[in-house]
């Protein structure tokens, strides 16, 4: 199937960065959200990280408008149903999700193939909460998406040959590297990920090290890029939770469970960078630890 435009459900930091490489990659893109704000910030947001990938010599700067123009907004989830191709990334709830993909299904051509960017949600459920799980796929990029090589492609025990070859050709026309992971909670990257960054959260609680000496310990004796809190900041707080409850329901091993200190930073709302307040306070020039 060829597939040419697409809907993109959810104009957070993952939304907002897939539709800008669809639209880079030529593909007409039909942002979505619940408000007007959230969506004018998404394009907003799009339009610098255009002008970073100009100032970096990724793209010429002639291609800026064009690819502005390719994505259209609209707060009604019935405008999102006549294109090729559905990319849910809202929230990472299920209830929020399947709600979604229950009012879509009317709207929809027969030919959709519906697909969630879900860091960990069962894609076997939820494509079961529509009227095609065969053409039904988990499509996990990874944050911040433009910058990003991996796609991972998950297949429900549903989904058809067709529509994994099809989104195979899609991550291929955006210039990314596809991974194939099975319907197990968390994915690969996740399953591996985020047990990794709740147990730099125990550390801390536990006070093996400061926020500070975690990070540098990982970046520098692991060689890791960014520290775990530092990228668990950079996830979102709230994200990584909901995954390590998924992880921790889905597979019902007690190491899968989420460290108190995580579901506390939610409860107060520090979520990271998104809240300005996580394990670092983004209020100024530079990330201050708060622990
Ligand atoms: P986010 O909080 O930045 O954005 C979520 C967006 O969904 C918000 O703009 C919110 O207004 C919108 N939303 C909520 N309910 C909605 C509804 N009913 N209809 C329309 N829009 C709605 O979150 P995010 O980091 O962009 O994560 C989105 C999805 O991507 C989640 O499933 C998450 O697990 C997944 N994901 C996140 C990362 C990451 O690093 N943050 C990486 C890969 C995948």
């Amino acid at each position: 199937m060829n597939i040419q435009s697409i809907s993109v459900i959810g104009a957070g930091q993952m939304g907002n960065g897939i539709a800008h490489v669809f639209a880079l990659n030529g593909y007409r893109v039909v942002l979505h959200d619940t408000s007007e704000d959230v969506l004018q910030q998404a394009l907003q947001q799009i339009a610098k990280n255009l002008d970073r990938q100009i100032a970096g010599k990724k793209i010429k700067s002639e291609d800026k408008d064009p690819v502005l123009q390719r994505i259209s907004t609209t707060v009604e989830l019935q405008d999102c149903g006549d294109v090729d191709l559905v990319v849910e990334a809202v929230t990472e709830r299920e209830t929020v999700k399947a709600a979604i993909f229950e009012d879509l299904t009317p709207h929809l051509r027969p030919t959709t193939i519906l697909t969630s960017n879900t860091s960990s949600i069962s894609i076997t459920r939820l494509a079961s909460r529509t009227d095609r799980p065969d053409r039904f796929m988990g499509f996990h990029f990874m944050n911040p998406v433009p910058m990003m090589q991996l796609v991972e492609l998950i297949r429900g025990i549903a989904t058809e040959e067709t529509t994994y070859q099809t989104l195979l050709g899609v991550v291929e026309s955006l210039g990314k590297t596809p991974a194939s992971a099975s319907d197990f909670p968390g994915f690969i990257v996740n399953r591996i990920l985020v047990p990794m960054i709740n147990e730099a959260v125990y550390a801390l609680l536990e006070g093996i090290g400061s926020v500070e000496a975690i990070d540098s310990s990982m970046r520098l004796g692991a060689n890791h890029p960014m520290g775990p809190l530092q990228l668990a900041d950079f996830i979102g707080l709230d994200t990584c939770l909901a995954i390590m409850n998924v992880l921790f329901d889905g597979l019902g091993d007690s190491k899968y469970r989420p460290c108190p200190l995580l579901t506390k930073y939610v409860e107060a709302n520090w979520l990271g960078r998104k809240t300005q307040r996580g394990f670092y306070d983004y209020s100024g020039e530079t990330p201050i630890p708060t622990r």
